[in-house]
């Protein structure tokens, strides 16, 4: 059996990452890929990529329009449900251990009063569900 080098294992990885979106080749562009990929220069370019590759992801001040590139997504599942329907979906989980609270007290609970307070709040109410959070008021 060859011994498992770096350079072996990184091509390993390399090879996984491929087979991990090999599937969604034939897919075409969505949602953020049109700025971040389709309409960025530093997608289209080995020397752009490598150069946004090793520059800070995040611009400094007066840098805003700075082209970003990083071969990154990130999935929101929930984003376009109601949080009555998170709840649902998440009951029988462990929901207390989720965090929403702009302003938690010093024992990082749930302040009870912000706005993501009200709505988690509200949320499990209309779902019917029992509201495991410790709120400090
Ligand atoms: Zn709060």
């Amino acid at each position: 059996m060859p011994q498992l080098t770096a350079r072996r294992a990184a091509l390993l990885v390399a090879i996984a990452a491929c087979l991990v979106y090999a599937g969604a080749v034939g897919n075409g562009w969505a949602l953020d890929d049109h700025p971040v990929i389709e309409r960025n220069p530093a997608a289209h370019s080995v020397a752009a990529a490598l150069d946004a590759a090793f520059s800070p992801y995040w611009p400094s001040e007066g840098e805003l329009s700075a082209g970003l590139y990083r071969p990154l997504t990130v999935l929101t599942p929930l984003a376009g449900l109601e949080k009555a329907d998170v709840v649902r979906r998440g009951a029988g989980l462990a929901l207390d251990l989720t965090f929403s609270c702009l302003a938690p007290d010093e024992r990082f609970r749930h302040c009870g009063a912000c706005n993501k307070c009200e709505e988690r709040r509200r949320g499990f109410r209309e779902a019917g569900v029992a509201d495991p959070t410790e709120y400090a008021s």
